[in-house]
């Protein structure tokens, strides 16, 4: 699938960054990117957009100091230069792209607020599908990141044809604070995302057996709403690939892990057991965002790895066995094969009606509302009454 992204605020630069990095390193030129932020700063940290794909807005209302965590500003500014960030989307091409995906930190105020904005927009000017990638903020963060975030989804969800969500709560460890662990946070976001949005891409390594294109990826999608996306790797053992190395793994050395090269080929019974135990672990292990599987109403089922670990008899059991799991029937299905020691399932869990972590952002906006409101009528002033101002 060939991605535009547009990377809007901090945490989306930062990610769409890593996406057009990890492009470059595999020579695959099937990702484009721009970042558009209110904060210079932010911009000029990024090494991977090329500087003319970095776009300011708002230096007239904010002076390149980005917008704190107030979105609507953030949806002010991107609606008064809508034009700008058009034309330089245009201005990189378009005619082969397959999708938009606009990635945002949802709690904050320049990505929060412009994503809807700019999802709307583009869903008028192309044919092509418009979804949003959103990172939902930890609890911990405070209530104002909560309450933006619900502000920010509730809107996105009806102006994005689909959105994923990767919620931070879900993927940093116990006692570690949410800023220190973003990068790693930011490396299981690519990681997965980087498997789905290549798939139907031919690589040096050819096609697949079942080749998935980007049009199943689309159907898959096409309910709307909001998405997970499951991710599991096992080590190849094949003495031939050994010397493999590529995209899916980077845990390798995070580990230490030493593999002795296994000459056992593995029999066909086994390789596609083999497929089916890592479908289910990327199902039932952590998701993007946590959610009941059960509700989802599509799936899509997605193996990459050495072509000689790829069984189309393993991917068809697999997802029959998802297609039992989710409230739908529509599982769609298949592998490409790349240069790696690992081989990596991704299961797509499409618009997913039940997600604890949603309803309890959508409950802690509810109540910040309520206590916000409260607040502004106890509010009372020293100064309010008795003397006459100068003027008024
Ligand atoms: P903006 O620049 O105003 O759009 O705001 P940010 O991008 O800083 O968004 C703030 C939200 O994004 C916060 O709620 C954080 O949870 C999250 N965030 C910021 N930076 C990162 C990052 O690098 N990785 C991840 N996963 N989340 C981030």
């Amino acid at each position: 699938m060939r991605v535009f992204f547009i990377g809007f605020g901090q945490a989306g630069g930062k990610i769409v960054d890593m996406f057009i990095e990890q492009d470059k390193k595999l020579g695959a030129n099937s990702f484009r990117g721009i970042a558009v932020n209110t904060a210079r700063t932010d911009l000029m940290g990024l090494k991977n957009i090329e500087l003319r794909d970095r776009i300011l807005i708002g230096q007239t209302m904010v002076k390149g100091h980005g917008v704190g965590t107030d979105n609507v500003t953030g949806a002010r500014v991107t609606a008064d230069e809508i034009d700008s960030i058009i034309s330089a989307i245009d201005s990189r091409g378009t005619h082969d792209v397959d999708a938009f995906v606009i990635v945002a930190g949802l709690g904050g105020g320049t990505g929060s607020g412009g994503s809807p904005v700019l999802a709307r927009h583009l869903k008028r000017i192309y044919r092509e599908p418009v979804y949003a990638l959103g990172i939902i903020p930890a609890p911990e963060e405070g209530r104002l990141y909560s309450y933006n975030a619900a502000r920010s989804l509730t809107t996105l969800v009806n102006e994005a044809d689909n959105t994923f969500i990767f919620d931070n709560s879900a993927w940093k460890n116990e006692g570690e604070s949410v800023k220190t662990a973003f990068q790693r946070l930011n490396n299981e976001v690519v990681r997965r995302f980087g498997v789905l949005f290549r798939a139907g891409e031919v690589g040096r390594m050819g096609v697949g057996e079942m080749v998935v294109d980007s049009s199943e990826i689309i159907n898959t999608l096409r309910g709307g709403g909001i998405t997970s996306v499951g991710y599991a790797i096992s080590e190849v053992q094949s003495k031939t690939t050994k010397e493999r190395k590529g995209f899916l793994g980077g845990l390798k050395d995070k580990f230490g892990a030493k593999r002795e090269a296994n000459e056992e080929v593995l029999l066909g019974e086994d390789r596609s057991a083999k497929i089916v135990a890592l479908v289910r672990r990327a199902m039932l292990g952590r998701l993007t965002l946590p959610c009941d599987y059960s509700t989802a109403e599509r799936a899509l089922v997605l193996l990459a790895g050495p072509p000689d670990e790829m069984d189309r008899k393993g991917v068809e059991k697999a997802k029959s066995w998802v297609e039992e799991n989710i409230a739908g029937v529509e599982v769609r299905g298949g592998d490409y094969p790349v240069n790696s020691e690992y081989v990596a399932a991704v299961v797509m869990l499409a618009t997913v009606g039940n997600a604890p972590r949603i309803k309890e952002l959508l409950d802690i906006a509810k109540e910040t509302k309520e206590d916000v409101i409260k607040s502004k009528e106890k509010k009372t002033s020293m100064f309010e009454e008795g003397i006459d101002p100068l003027f008024e």
